[in-house]
């Protein structure tokens, strides 16, 4: 599904340049939860941005469906981003003087659904994220667990096929963790392909595969299971359709 071949990248460090991917080869399939573990440094926010199509300068060859994203134009690699891309920060990323339900609408401005049909799909996937009593309040109301749903409910509004996380549950107690994991393998389960970076042995315990990164190399694969199967009970908050 995502395949990643040789992919290099440096960053600009004064007149000269720090290479901090050295050639990454990786393939993904919908239905992983793939967690990314390495040290800080190591690489792993820049390969998400890679992936998620916020990073075009790079070397080497990243595919999505076959399609390649260094080809495709700034507005193709747009539509990619908003369509088919959720991302979750670590810091939750909310805009503070916006309601939990508007937060989340403001990712929806570009699907053709009306006013009526994007604010029924946003409330619909807050109170199956557990929100529902939650709509109407602002992020600075909500405990950093609520937060990061709600992150996780932007990163779902448009149905996207690919999440990326990056340090999903960083800011998160043990028990809100937990949670969060829970709903990332769920939707992994719905078919989704979910990549999540994270420091947590914990997490990386819960995924079906785990790739490690160290120095800007992939060091080790551990495969735990095979992707969940794409089963049919798949009509609950991820892919209840846009269409
Ligand atoms: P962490 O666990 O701390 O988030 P990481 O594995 O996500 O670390 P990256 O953010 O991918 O690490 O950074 C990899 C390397 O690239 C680091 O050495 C970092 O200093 C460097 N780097 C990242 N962004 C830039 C930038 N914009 N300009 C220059 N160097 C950068
Ligand atoms: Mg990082």
């Amino acid at each position: 599904f995502i395949k990643v071949n040789q992919v290099k990248k440096s960053f600009k460090l004064g007149r000269g340049q720090v290479q901090v991917l050295h050639g990454i080869d990786a393939s993904f399939e919908k239905g992983e939860l793939v967690s990314i573990l390495g040290e800080s440094g190591s690489g792993k926010s820049t390969l998400m941005n890679i992936l998620g199509g916020m990073d075009r300068d790079y070397q080497g060859d990243v595919s999505v469906d076959g399609e390649s994203l260094s080809t495709m134009s700034e507005s193709q690699l747009d539509d990619y981003r908003k369509a088919r891309i959720g991302f979750i920060f670590q810091s939750f990323n909310l805009i503070s003087h916006l309601t939990v339900l508007d937060n989340v609408l403001v990712t929806m401005e570009m699907t053709k659904l009306t006013r009526e049909e994007r604010t029924r799909r946003a409330t619909d996937i807050l109170t199956d994220i557990g929100l529902g009593d939650h709509l109407h309040k602002r992020p600075n109301q909500l405990s950093g667990g609520q937060k990061q749903r709600v992150a996780i409910a932007r990163a779902l509004s448009n149905d996207p096929d690919i999440i990326l996380a990056d340090e999903p549950t960083g800011a998160l107690d043990q028990e809100n963790s937990e949670q969060i994991m829970d709903l990332l393998e769920s939707i992994a389960k719905r078919g989704k392909l979910v990549i999540t970076v994270t420091h947590s042995e914990k997490v990386a315990a819960r995924s079906t595969r785990v790739i490690t990164m160290a120095d800007g190399r992939v060091i080790d694969v551990t495969q735990k299971q095979v992707a969940y199967e794409h089963t049919s009970e798949t009509t609950q908050v991820a892919s209840k359709s846009l269409n």
